[in-house]
């Protein structure tokens, strides 16, 4: 089913992923759910496998350039259209289980090609979400509607920004503090 174009509201702040550059850094939303395409997508269930990891949700990584991992089969169309290489596939960079990239940091070193995942299980991370210019191109090339473009959506990534504390197993509704 298509990413929830309304997570900002429905979903809580769980983690970030920061950017090495100090600057930047993209928001991930929770907790994800075991119903999108990714869990009956056969060569993802296949890779998990290969991979020895259990799959688990990973909610949606990316506020205002926002992927649904639990949506996320890893096609990569995203990839093939961008023109600022918003997105790398998270795993060539660091090769760990997805749900450790809450909190975590990358350079954005990872590959940017259509077919450079690492198999089945990695993701488009919207590494460089801040460098989006909106032409819309990965949401109208996702196969499974995974991607949403929403650049309103800056405020609810400012808000998280001055009110998330990193913590374990911390969470934040950025509209508790209005
Ligand atoms: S909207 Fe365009 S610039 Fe932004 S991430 Fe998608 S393809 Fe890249």
């Amino acid at each position: 089913m298509p990413i929830d174009e309304k997570f900002v509201e429905n979903l809580e702040v769980v983690g970030k992923t920061s950017h090495a550059d100090g600057e930047n850094f993209h928001f991930i939303w929770g907790k994800g759910r075991s119903d999108g395409a990714a869990f009956s997508n056969d060569e993802v269930k296949a890779a998990y496998e290969a991979h020895g990891e259990e799959q688990v949700p990973l909610g949606i990584h990316g506020t205002t350039v926002a992927v649904d991992w639990d949506e996320c089969t890893a096609q990569g169309s995203c990839m093939s259209v961008c023109p600022v290489q918003t997105f790398q596939w998270y795993r060539t960079e660091k090769d760990i289980p997805a749900a450790d990239c809450l909190d975590n940091t990358f350079e954005g070193t990872g590959k940017t090609e259509q077919d450079e995942r690492l198999d089945y299980t990695d993701k488009s991370q919207p590494i460089r979400e801040h460098d989006c210019t909106q032409c819309m191109a990965c949401q109208e090339a996702c196969p499974e509607k995974a991607i949403l473009i929403e650049p309103s959506y800056q405020s609810y990534h400012e808000k998280a920004a001055g009110t998330f504390v990193e913590m374990k197993g911390g969470s934040v509704n950025p509209h508790a503090h209005d």
